[in-house]
């Protein structure tokens, strides 16, 4: 009998897909994989270079388990310069990425019975974890004709005494949508008056694409510093998925909690890893730039070529490297009935791997990573438009 605590988490609803498109690969069938969540660019050759350089050298102990102290700082001066906020090593944690980050004040932050504010459609992990502390997660919806912004009166009217924190993802997966500071301001000012604790997943926060300003940490320091936690990662900035690199900014006394919880679960980040982020930080900020500029012109490129389609919408996305692509009308009664349908059959039929928007709490959706080589794009593209018109022939062109 597993843990009552399992009892409504559920897995990753995105796997069945890629299991099956790594079935099909497997089999020698070229499978174009427009699913995965992580950039196809190769880890920067400066940061490879001081992950190598860590090994050669024996720095292949044990670290403490915050992180090595050089990191630390790395991250208060990563945050003075992108944000003007002024930290202390001791208001850093080094976590094994994003997710661990976000765990970690999970565990620290929720107790059963909690409410947790979030926004949906979402990362199915945001809601999960919340499930896992026996927590109640409170969905708050966007809309695609706004870009899926979060609006602070949905949040805020969400707010019961039960409240515990408001989770916010900005850029967000998988919508791509920003939370403008104006709204941060907002919700600072509520949670600060009921002693709400925000979090903010900033995972995608180096990938935005109009120059928008999206200074959310100076926001919420300004407001409400001490309730606040930012959960940052390596993963996608710096193309270091598999490195598993990430941290948490917020009060010395959070930190010091989310230290004892990583103290006895998984210690210190990979000591190599810690190496190759403190280069990732430190050193040239040149590779993410040209990341996204590749980036946009994917984005541009693939949104043009599949919104021709009169049956697929989709709002141009601001940040992240995803498209939340609206496949309602091609959807019937009598024929492909929901998007995991839609998915399977593009991937059995059409050779294609999106991920269906049901995990992401978007039904009628799904979405398609853009961080794929341009020519698989366009293959990948043209083989869901032909599925398109398949499905909805007074559509073909
Ligand atoms: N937040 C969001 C919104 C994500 O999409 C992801 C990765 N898919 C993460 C956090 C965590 O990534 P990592 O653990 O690799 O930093």
């Amino acid at each position: 009998m597993l843990a009552d605590r399992l009892k409504h988490v559920t897995g990753s609803a995105t796997l069945k897909v890629a299991a099956e498109a790594d079935r099909l690969r497997r089999a020698g069938v070229d499978v174009i994989d427009l699913g995965a969540g992580e950039p196809d660019f190769d880890t920067p050759a400066h940061v490879k270079d001081a992950g190598i350089e860590a090994i050669r050298a024996n720095f292949t102990r044990y670290t403490p388990a915050a992180g090595v102290h050089e990191l630390r700082e790395a991250v208060c001066t990563r945050y003075r310069a992108d944000y003007g906020i002024d930290l202390t090593p001791a208001e850093v944690l080094i976590t094994a990425g994003g997710k661990q980050s976000l765990f970690n004040a999970a565990v620290a932050l929720f107790n059963p019975g909690d409410e947790v504010i979030t926004h949906a459609p979402c990362w199915p992990t945001i809601p999960e974890q919340i499930k896992l502390m026996g927590a109640t997660p409170v969905l708050v919806r966007t809309h695609a004709e706004d870009g899926f912004t979060v609006h602070a009166d949905a949040v805020t009217s969400a707010i019961t005494p039960r409240t515990k924190a408001i989770v916010l993802n900005s850029p967000t997966n998988p919508t791509g949508g920003l939370i403008t500071e104006e709204t941060t301001a907002t919700i600072a000012d509520a949670a600060a008056a009921r002693g709400i604790w925000v979090i903010v997943d900033l995972c995608y926060e180096r990938l935005i694409y109009e120059g928008a300003p999206h200074n959310l940490p100076k926001v919420l320091f300004d407001r409400h510093r001490a309730r606040t936690v930012l959960c940052g990662s390596a993963s996608k900035a710096y193309a270091m998925t598999g490195w598993r690199c990430g941290w948490t900014v917020a009060s010395a006394d959070v930190i010091a909690a989310c230290n004892v919880i990583q103290g006895h679960s998984t210690s210190n980040v990979a000591s190599i890893t810690q190496r190759a982020a403190l280069a990732a930080l430190t050193g040239p900020q040149e590779t993410v730039r040209t990341m996204l500029t590749e980036y946009r012109m994917r984005r541009d490129s693939v949104h043009g070529w599949l919104t021709a389609h009169p049956g697929i919408r989709c709002q141009r996305p601001k940040g992240a490297f995803y498209l939340l692509l609206d496949v309602a009308d091609l959807l019937s009664p009598s024929g492909i009935r929901t998007s995991s349908q839609f998915a399977q059959t593009l991937l059995e039929d059409h050779r294609v791997a999106v991920t269906p928007g049901e995990g992401f709490d978007a039904p009628g959706h799904v979405r398609i990573s853009y961080a794929t080589a341009i020519e698989q794009l366009r293959e990948g593209a043209n083989r869901i438009l032909k599925f398109a018109e398949s499905l909805n022939p007074a559509h073909a062109s």
